[in-house]
């Protein structure tokens, strides 16, 4: 049997220990693979954050394609640069340079927040099941 093309392949950064194969923050020790078939190696593990969501969601999107994932995380990338762009517009400046450093922080929670979002809606819409 050979190995399944790259594009049938789940992304590899989906399976990392220390995140969340849904949205990208801290994982917490729980997660999900599907049974393992008599005589297969054992699948490996989506590790997911303690959300609720995750774990479905890490179930129904486990055999979702690199291509398809890497997709969708660029649509979560632009959808946190929107939410950068809208917090600089709420303190009239994108302009590091003259921010406070609790401006910096937020600037920068807002981005990696929306894109965190953005991802696990992303991936529960279009789950392959
Ligand atoms: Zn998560």
């Amino acid at each position: 049997m050979s190995a399944p093309s790259p594009e049938a392949r789940p992304p590899a950064i989906r399976f990392d220990d220390q995140c969340c194969g849904v949205c990208a923050r801290q994982a917490s020790g729980f997660g999900y693979a599907p049974k393992q078939r008599y005589g297969q190696p054992a699948p490996p593990i989506m590790w997911v954050c303690e959300s609720d969501d995750c774990i479905r969601i890490a179930r129904d999107s486990y055999s979702m394609t690199e291509p398809v994932f890497n997709r969708i995380e660029a649509l979560a990338v632009a959808e946190g640069l929107d939410r950068g762009r809208d917090f600089a517009i709420s303190i009239s400046t994108a302009d590091l340079a003259e921010m406070t450093d609790a401006q910096r922080l937020d600037f920068a929670r807002a981005i990696v927040a929306g894109y965190r979002d953005a991802l696990k809606v992303k991936l529960r819409e279009e789950a392959p099941f």
